[in-house]
C-alpha cells in the first residue's frame, strides 16, 4: 500500500469543513465520521481527515502508483475548488511515484453521429474496458478533447503535487461534463446525447466538428446518480434530458411519479420510455428574463401529503436548480440522501470561468 500526507495551514476550516466533506460525497467518495476523523473512500483509495485548530491534516492511501495520484489529485482538486477564496498551500509528503496515467481515463473512438432532434446528436463511441461506467450511481463523465491542430493524441497525466500535468507543456485540453446515456460493455460501445445550445465552447465546438474515428478521453464516472424509490420527481433541462432518459428507463415498472423536462420548443421533445406511473411533462422556455421554468413548475406542484417515498433528480442551469434545491432541502425539508441535484451550467459562464469563480459560482 502506498501514501502520502499533507497538513494544510487552514485558519478558517471551521467555515469549510461541511462543505469539503459533502464535496467528496458528491465525487465518487463515501465519507463516514470515526472518532475525531473523517474517512474517505472511493474505488481508488482512501483519505483521512483531521480537521485541528486553523489546519487540516489529510492523509491518503491507495493499493497503486496511479490510484495514490489520482486520490491525491481528488482531495487537492475538490479542497482547492471548495475554498478557492483561502488559496491554500497543499504540499504533500510521503511516497513519490512520478507522473501516471490517470487511472479512469478511457479512450473512446467516435463511431457513429445521430441526429436525435434538432439540436440533440447522439454520439456512439467504441471503447475498451468500460465496466468503470456501467454503473447506476454514477452517471456523468468528463471529456477531454484534443486540441483542434493536434497531430496526434496525447494525454494528461497526475502528478506528486496532485496536480494535472498537460501534455507537451500546453495549456489544458478543452474539457466539459456529460452524461453517460447508455453504456454496452461487452459491445464496447457508449453513447452520449449533446445539445448543441448555440454557444462556441470547446464542448459545443467538439460536437459540430466530430467525425467517426475522432477520439476523445473519458474520464469517470463520477457524482451522485439516482436512488431507488417508489415516487420520483425528475427535473431538467437539454442537459438533464439525458440523465432523466436513462433513468426513466433503467426504473422499476411499478415506479411512480413525473419528469418535467424544459427544451427550446416542440422539436426538442423525444419519446422516451418510462413506466407506466410516471408522467412526462414538457415545458417550453420562455425566454421572459428572471423567469425559471422550472422552478416555476415545481413550486407549483401540489405539495399537500408526505414526501418519505420520494426521490428528487435535478439536472439544469443554474438559476433553476438553486431555486429548486433551495425549496426541496428548506421547505420540503427532504433530506439529502433522497435529493440528487447538479448545476449542469449558467448562464453567461463558461466552465472556466466557473472554476475561476470557485465552489459559490455552482451551489445552493
Ligand atoms: C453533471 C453534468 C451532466 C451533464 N450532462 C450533459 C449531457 O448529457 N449533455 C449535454 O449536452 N450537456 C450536459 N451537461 C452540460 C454541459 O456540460 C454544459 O452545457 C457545458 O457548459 C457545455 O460546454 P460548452 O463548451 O458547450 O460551453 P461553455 O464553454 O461551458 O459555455 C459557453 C457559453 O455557453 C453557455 N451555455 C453552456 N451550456 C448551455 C446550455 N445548455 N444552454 C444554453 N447556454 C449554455 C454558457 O453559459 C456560456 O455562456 C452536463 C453538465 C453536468 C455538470
Amino acid at each position: 500500500m502506498l501514501s502520502a500526507r499533507t497538513t494544510v495551514s487552514f485558519p478558517r476550516i471551521d467555515a469549510f469543513l461541511t462543505d469539503i466533506l459533502e464535496s467528496l460525497a458528491a465525487h465518487d467518495m463515501s465519507v463516514t465520521a470515526i472518532g475525531d476523523s473523517y474517512v474517505a473512500t472511493c474505488t481508488f483509495g482512501a483519505a483521512r481527515l483531521v480537521a485541528g485548530p486553523q489546519r487540516l491534516a489529510i492523509e491518503i492511501s491507495a493499493p497503486t502508483a496511479p490510484e495514490l495520484n489520482r486520490v491525491r489529485y481528488s482531495i487537492t482538486g475538490l479542497i482547492g475548488f471548495v475554498a478557492k477564496s483561502e488559496a491554500l498551500q497543499i504540499v504533500w509528503e510521503g511516497d513519490e511515484v512520478g507522473r501516471t496515467f490517470p487511472p479512469d481515463l478511457r479512450l473512446l473512438t467516435v463511431q457513429e453521429i445521430q441526429r436525435l432532434t434538432p439540436r440533440m446528436r447522439r454520439v456512439i463511441f467504441a471503447g475498451e474496458d468500460l465496466a468503470r461506467f456501467d454503473t447506476r450511481e454514477q452517471m456523468h463523465t468528463r471529456l477531454l478533447f484534443q486540441p483542434e491542430d493536434a497531430t496526434r493524441p496525447e494525454w494528461p497525466t497526475l502528478d506528486d503535487a496532485g496536480l494535472i500535468s498537460w501534455p507537451g507543456g500546453r495549456q489544458r485540453l478543452g474539457s466539459r461534463v456529460y452524461t453517460v446515456r447508455h453504456v454496452d460493455v461487452a459491445a464496447g460501445q457508449l453513447r452520449i446525447d449533446f445539445f448543441d445550445h448555440g454557444g462556441t465552447g470547446p464542448g459545443t465546438r467538439w460536437l459540430r466538428r466530430a467525425r467517426p474515428g475522432d477520439i476523445v478521453g473519458a474520464v469517470g464516472p463520477a457524482a451522485h446518480g439516482p436512488k431507488p424509490a417508489p415516487r420520483v420527481l425528475l427535473v431538467g433541462d437539454e442537459t438533464g434530458l439525458p440523465g432523466i432518459a436513462r433513468m426513466l428507463e433503467d426504473a422499476a415498472p411499478e415506479t411512480e411519479g413525473l419528469a418535467l423536462i424544459l427544451v427550446a420548443d416542440g422539436e426538442d421533445r423525444q419519446a422516451l420510455r418510462a413506466p407506466a406511473g410516471v408522467e412526462v411533462r414538457w415545458l417550453q422556455r420562455s425566454h421572459v428574463a428572471g423567469d425559471e421554468p422550472l422552478s416555476r413548475a415545481v413550486h407549483a406542484l401540489d405539495w399537500r401529503g408526505a414526501h418519505d417515498d420520494l426521490f428528487v433528480w435535478v439536472g439544469c442551469e443554474f438559476h433553476d436548480f438553486r431555486a429548486i434545491r433551495r425549496f426541496v432541502r428548506d421547505e420540503l425539508k427532504l433530506p439529502a440522501a433522497r435529493v440528487v441535484a447538479f448545476s449542469h451550467w449558467r448562464r453567461g459562464m463558461s466552465e472556466e470561468d466557473i472554476i475561476a469563480v470557485g465552489a459559490h459560482a455552482v451551489n445552493a
